[in-house]
């Protein structure tokens, strides 16, 4: 496993140093899902990983994850640290001390409480069902998980492993798979959730994510590939050619660096709005440039064709008008030839609407659109909480 994307012993004992320990506890209230830095910051400086550990765990199912991929928008910015030079780096402390409490084997169980009777559905096994799975197991509720795919995890399978290995995912669903009320069915699509209300299930939690991918509606796009085809598999699309990636967000990001790290000797990102409306951290931004990734802004991809065995893209300038509005500028069409491959993403959308129906729940990305891991889990947990409530009332 990559050790580079944890903090060293020396810059994690910094870190925990600068914390000024704020009896307000910001960072706290900006979690989505009320993990205490400053408590965990606390024990961590004591030598304790195990309490630090147990203080995540408690809060978070995906503890490790989370710290390795969560965004600086939540606890960091609450940081008041950064009014003194800059804010502790407390998703990077969490995965260290997840880290080390899994090397050293420190495990903390699931309470193993009576069963209510109760069974819940939920379909689709990404961050958001294990929120509510962790709540859901320590009221007596036992759970059965429907996932298409061959394994858990959800999108966070998408997630190049430079910045997630993958191992981490299935390392930490573990305990919640191996706990007696909790079952699940791989290779298992749902397509009916009101059907598991006539089997024998009292409510049915859909957290299937965002599955259909945005196009952008051109001739010849069916030669490019989504990013969740390209994602999923990226060894199967290994070239040392020139790999044309169509979108300005996090995910264009990811799929511009995998093409390097597989091999690329040139990749370029086509993005129709200005460098600065890219949405992407700042770390994306410095890794970008670090990979030679190039970026052209301002531009529209107009057609897609397939010349012999490379493709063709046909682009367009754009500019902001008076009003603001992104336009194309008359005549600036240009023809980029050579690309093995072109990569779509442009992100993703539910793939059905969500309607009122009694005992179906949403979580998750399908319920809020594209968010974060541990916003999906804060939503999967908030739901289990509905659940918990409604079906008590209903006694
Ligand atoms: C490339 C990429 C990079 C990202 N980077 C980050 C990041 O750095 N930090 C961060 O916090 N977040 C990141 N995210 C976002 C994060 O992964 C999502 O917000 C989160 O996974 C959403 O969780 P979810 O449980 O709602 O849905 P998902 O994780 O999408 O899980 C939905 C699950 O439902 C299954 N499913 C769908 N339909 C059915 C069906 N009919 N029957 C059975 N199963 C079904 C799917 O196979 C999937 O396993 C990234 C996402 C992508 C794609």
């Amino acid at each position: 496993m990559k050790d580079d994307i944890y903090l060293t012993a020396s810059q994690f004992d910094a870190e925990l140093e600068r914390c000024l320990n704020c009896p307000t506890k910001p960072c706290l209230k900006a979690c989505p899902v009320s993990c205490s830095p400053c408590d965990f910051i606390a024990h961590a400086k004591q030598k304790n990983i195990s309490e630090a550990a147990k203080i995540i765990a408690a809060q978070n199912p995906l503890g490790e994850t989370c710290g390795l991929i969560c965004p600086n928008k939540f606890c960091v910015r609450a940081c008041l640290r950064q009014y003194k030079d800059s804010p502790i780096r407390i998703p990077a402390v969490q995965a260290e001390i997840m880290r080390r409490a899994r090397l050293q084997k420190l495990f903390f169980p699931l309470p193993i409480v009576s069963l209510n009777n109760k069974k819940i559905a939920i379909i689709g096994a990404g961050p958001a069902a294990l929120g509510a799975i962790s709540v859901l197991i320590r009221q007596g509720f036992s759970v059965t998980i429907f996932e298409k795919e061959a394994s858990v995890g959800g999108a966070l399978n998408l997630i190049p492993q430079a910045r997630l290995p993958h191992e981490i995912i299935a390392y930490e669903w573990q305990k919640f798979l191996s706990h007696p009320a909790v079952s699940l069915q791989t290779k298992t699509e749902v397509t009916d959730w009101s059907v598991l209300l006539k089997q024998e299930f009292d409510a049915v939690i859909v957290t299937s994510g965002e599955q259909k991918s945005r196009t952008l509606g051109i001739e010849g796009e069916n030669l490019a590939l989504n990013y969740a085809q390209y994602l999923k598999n990226p060894q199967n699309f290994a070239t040392d050619k020139s790999v044309a990636v169509i979108g300005g967000g996090e995910v264009a990001a990811d799929c511009a660096l995998t093409a390097a790290t597989f091999g690329a000797k040139q990749v370029e990102m086509f993005v129709r709005r200005r460098l600065s409306d890219m949405r992407v951290t700042e770390q994306e931004r410095e890794s970008l440039l670090k990979n030679r990734v190039n970026i052209t802004a301002l531009t529209r991809i107009t057609k897609i064709e397939k010349q012999s065995d490379t493709l063709t893209l046909y682009t367009c300038k754009t500019q902001f008008n008076e009003e603001g509005r992104l336009i194309d500028v008359p005549h600036s069409e240009i023809v980029r030839k050579g690309f093995s491959h072109v990569i779509l993403a442009l992100g993703s959308t539910r793939d059905r609407e969500l309607v009122e129906i009694e005992r179906i729940f949403y979580a998750g990305d399908f319920a809020t659109g594209s968010s974060t891991a541990v916003e999906a889990i804060a939503s999967g947990k908030q739901v289990a909480d509905e659940i918990i409530q409604s079906l008590s009332d209903a006694r």
